[in-house]
């Protein structure tokens, strides 16, 4: 168990000043898998907590090439141009592999980089999809604690960051090109489901076609949508390279934020995410001191039909109850 302690972190007055500095250590701290550390980020985030929430979070997906970079980049300067104080995270479970992210992001984004408004933070690198996506939580509580008030997450890479980030932001925002059909576009049905506001981006390279494909977006958004929904999604077309339509996905984002029950909508995504955590740690803790040559015996008598999956589970569980 942690110790109580009346002594404030050290980081926690700079943060909530808006120091960046702080704000870019206390992130370090987040992401350290150093259990000292993970102890001194959760007392740093217990602090920080009553600060948080004030921001709009909204995420942002497509596949590679979409131009989810150009748009975050273009959004994120109008947005902080005009006073807005803009975060942008990234989910990338790819990064591990690749070794980070940080100089791409760089490059990827040169106007937000240097804009004092802007604070761009790329993915934690290492670390399974649910790692990562907890380090990016945590950073967006920070973020907001250090007064930002426009958060984007984006996906990155391919993978299943989807779910993740449309479960820690309130306004989910789908990028799509202008010539592809779904399928070619390789959007998944579920991740269509998530959308809030769809965006054919590039749509200065093939006006007519961009057309089209909003309105296909369109009928497809309305056959997903539950009639009582209290939100119905859109579509828009923009271009991210010419910020045609920019301030039009901005609009929508903000009605979305407006007309959805974001403290509701954060509430059940709060106890969600503690009931992950929760089924993580249960397991981590019942598998510890595991029999794993009896789980795996069970598993083959399952396999083999020997045994019902009901009987392999309880007799695992009886084992554990028997003090095996
Ligand atoms: P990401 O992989 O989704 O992050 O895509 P990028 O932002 O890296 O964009 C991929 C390419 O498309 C880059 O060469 C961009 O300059 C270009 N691009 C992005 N948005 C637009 C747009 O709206 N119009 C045009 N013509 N090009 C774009």
């Amino acid at each position: 168990m942690q110790e109580a302690s009346s002594v404030p972190h050290p980081l926690t007055a700079p943060l909530l000043a808006g120091n960046r500095r702080a704000l870019a250590r206390a992130i370090t701290l987040v992401e350290s898998t150093r259990p000292e550390h993970e102890l001194e980020a959760q007392a740093l985030l217990a602090e920080v907590l009553p600060h948080t929430g004030q921001s709009v979070r909204v995420g942002l997906t497509g596949v590679p090439g979409v131009g989810k970079s150009t748009f975050v980049e273009a959004l994120g300067v109008r947005l902080a141009d005009a006073g807005g104080r803009v975060a942008v995270l990234a989910v990338d479970p790819t990064s591990a592999r690749t070794g980070g992210s940080i100089m791409g992001d760089k490059t990827r984004m040169p106007r937000l980089t240097v804009h004092e408004r802007a604070f761009i933070r790329p993915s934690p690198s290492g670390g399974t999809l649910g790692g990562v996506a907890r380090r990016t939580r945590e950073t967006l509580l920070l973020c907001e604690a250090a007064g930002y008030d426009v958060l984007l997450v984006e996906t990155v890479g391919v993978g299943q960051s989807e779910t993740q980030v449309a479960a820690m932001t309130d306004v989910f925002v789908l990028l799509t090109l202008p010539n592809a059909g779904d399928e070619l576009q390789g959007i998944k049905r579920g991740i269509m489901e998530l959308a809030d506001v769809c965006v054919v981006n590039k749509a200065d390279t093939a006006p007519a076609a961009a057309i089209r494909a909003q309105t296909e977006l369109r009928t497809a958004l309305t056959l997903l949508t539950p009639h009582d929904a209290p939100w119905r999604p859109v579509a828009l077309r923009a271009s991210a390279q010419t910020g045609e339509g920019l301030d039009d996905v901005w609009a929508a984002v903000q009605r979305c934020a407006h007309d959805t029950d974001v403290p509701a909508k954060r509430r059940a995504q709060a106890a969600r995410w503690f009931d992950d955590l929760l089924r993580e740690a249960a397991w981590r803790a019942f598998r510890t001191g595991l029999d794993t040559a009896r789980l795996k015996s069970l598993r083959a008598d399952v396999e083999a039909g020997r045994l019902t999956a009901v009987q392999g589970v309880a007799a695992l569980l009886d084992d554990r109850a028997g003090g095996r």
